[in-house]
């Protein structure tokens, strides 16, 4: 069973090669952002609750992911693996995921990080918001404050997986395809 996280900055490429990765090895997807985004769309509470800080570029408050992934492992109790997309972001979200994944003793099999220069990323950012209905990338303030966050509170993990010998590095700056060859050979 492989049970991946693909990590990184906003804009890095998270959910394009989870896209791929998912198609090559019939794994679940489990993207905390679509999740939110869909949960907003149908009016849940959830959703209602995550709105704030989406419309903010903060996280959502760490019971309120962990409630979600919980409920999404359940609904995919016979999955072959999951990939985990924008998930954990805290340290709080990367423990609690351990011990989700020890009650179905499934692991962590590898963390991917997609490493992108800031630069790159805000320009991407800024052409998604051209073709995306994302409120999130359409203010460069909030995607600065994303980006914040992210090297705050989500880019410190890399030192929890590294020391659990869970950390691949990948340059996520290049062609689509090449990135995926190189996270293929990585998990293959
Ligand atoms: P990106 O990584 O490109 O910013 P995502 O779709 O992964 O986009 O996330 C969008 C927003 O959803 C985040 O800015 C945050 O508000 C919320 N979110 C997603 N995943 C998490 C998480 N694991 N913990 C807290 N908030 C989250």
């Amino acid at each position: 069973m492989k049970n991946l996280i693909v990590f990184g900055a906003p804009g890095a490429g998270k959910g394009t090669q989870s896209a791929r990765i998912v198609h090559n090895h019939q794994l679940v997807h489990l993207s905390t952002g679509e999740l939110f985004r869909e949960a907003l769309k149908n009016q849940t509470p959830v959703g209602m609750e995550a709105k704030a800080y989406l419309d903010k570029g903060l996280l959502v408050p760490d019971e309120v992911v962990v409630q979600m992934i919980r409920e999404a492992l359940h609904a995919h109790a016979n999955a072959p693996g999951f990939i985990f997309d924008g998930f954990p972001r805290t340290k709080a979200q990367a423990a609690a995921l351990d011990k989700l994944l020890e009650d179905i003793k499934a692991p962590i099999t590898h963390v991917i990080l997609l490493e992108v220069p800031d630069e790159e990323l805000k320009e991407r950012l800024k052409k998604r918001a051209e073709i995306s209905a994302r409120s999130d990338d359409a203010n460069p303030n909030i995607i600065e404050k994303r980006i914040e966050v992210y090297k705050a509170e989500t880019y410190p993990l890399r030192d929890y997986y590294a020391e659990h010998g869970k950390l691949f590095v990948v340059n996520g700056v290049g062609k689509e395809d090449e990135i995926a060859q190189k996270i293929q050979a990585i998990i293959a």
